[in-house]
């Protein structure tokens, strides 16, 4: 199974692996300065399996998510692997290097919405266009890794993208691989067909995908940790890696609630991450410059706090908080 589809993934990348090797190189967009080239490591396997993809850095700013993403490339030893082991440490680096966070340079595009891209557009597009036709094309798995970003504070989630289905060839689902995980916070997202990530780019293509989010913009053992026992959980459900997989946690399937900034001003929280908040319990507020306007924000539910936006910055209908709320 899939010797073709391992042929053909070198192929596209350029990138030469033999079996029981690893191999790196770069997609390059042509014609654009090289700091948008996106590295790549393939691992592949001695024996015949699937190909997995392993994606962070599309947000620059979530470096726990990154760094497991390096970790798996760095520790999984080829000769282990059935199949392949594709992963993209850090797709936008032209953003990494710049420091910024979301928006990214040349024109503060945000590469989780561009996905599957554009060959000839802006060059952010030209890069989700080179990941979803060189790699995600021939994968059997797409994780797409995030967190929060510095200014950002977040308790672990996953997604899963809806209209995803399983192809006769795999007997997983992107649920199949959240159950695998580890992050018992899951929800569902919308399929994208355009404007979206990684993930949706895989949904699109009926390929199981999830999109877990863990840790903050600064290095944590415990958050990489999430990552990487994640990832390597989901390579031995499908087959990747040998036995079976560690489930520490089982999946709480939960809705998103996001409350947005009631105005343009300066914003403060009153809450925490993971904390328990209630149906009309004050959680922030945004004032003017001045401190002589204030406007109160109430959750307009019950549930948990999942992620804030924590930039004193706020504008009218940014998002400033999702809120986690119990489906079972
Ligand atoms: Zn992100």
């Amino acid at each position: 199974m899939n010797k073709k589809k391992i042929e053909a993934l070198l192929d596209a990348t350029g990138i030469k692996a033999n079996p029981g090797e690893k191999g790196y190189g770069y997609l390059v967009v042509e014609g654009f300065p090289q700091e948008f080239d996106v590295p790549v490591v393939i691992i592949r396997g001695k024996k015949p399996g699937p190909i997995a993809f392993i994606i962070a850095g599309i947000h620059a700013g979530e470096h726990n998510s990154i760094q497991g993403a390096k970790k798996v490339s760095m520790d999984l030893d080829p000769q282990d692997v059935s199949g392949a082991v594709v992963v993209v440490p850090v797709a936008n680096r032209a953003a990494f290097h710049a420091r910024t966070h979301n928006g990214s340079p040349p024109d503060g595009q945000d590469l989780s919405n561009l996905f599957p891209g554009k060959p000839e557009g802006k060059v952010l597009e030209r890069v989700a266009h080179l990941i979803t036709s060189k790699i995600i094309a021939f994968s059997d798995v797409v994780m797409d890794l995030h967190g929060a970003d510095a200014m950002e504070r977040i308790i672990p989630h996953l997604y899963v993208p809806e209209h995803e289905e399983s192809t006769e060839e795999r007997d997983w689902t992107g649920w199949d691989l959240a159950e695998v995980f580890g992050i018992e916070i899951v929800g569902s997202i919308g399929s994208r067909k355009e404007n979206g990530s990684a993930v949706h780019a895989g949904a699109a293509l009926g390929i199981p995908s999830i999109l877990p989010e863990a840790g903050s913009g600064f290095l944590e053992e415990e958050a990489i940790g999430i990552h990487f026992r994640g990832i390597v959980n989901v390579l031995r459900r499908v087959g990747i890696l040998e036995g079976l997989p560690l489930i520490e946690r089982q999946i709480k399937k939960v809705r998103y609630e996001r409350i947005p900034s009631p105005k343009t001003g300066f914003f403060y929280s009153y809450v925490s991450e993971g904390q328990e908040v209630f149906e009309g319990q004050v959680v922030g507020e945004v004032t003017d410059y001045f401190g002589r306007e204030r406007v109160i924000i109430t959750s307009h539910v019950t549930g948990h706090v999942d992620f804030i936006k924590l930039t004193m910055a706020t504008n009218e209908g940014n998002g400033l908080y999702a809120i986690v709320v119990d489906e079972d």
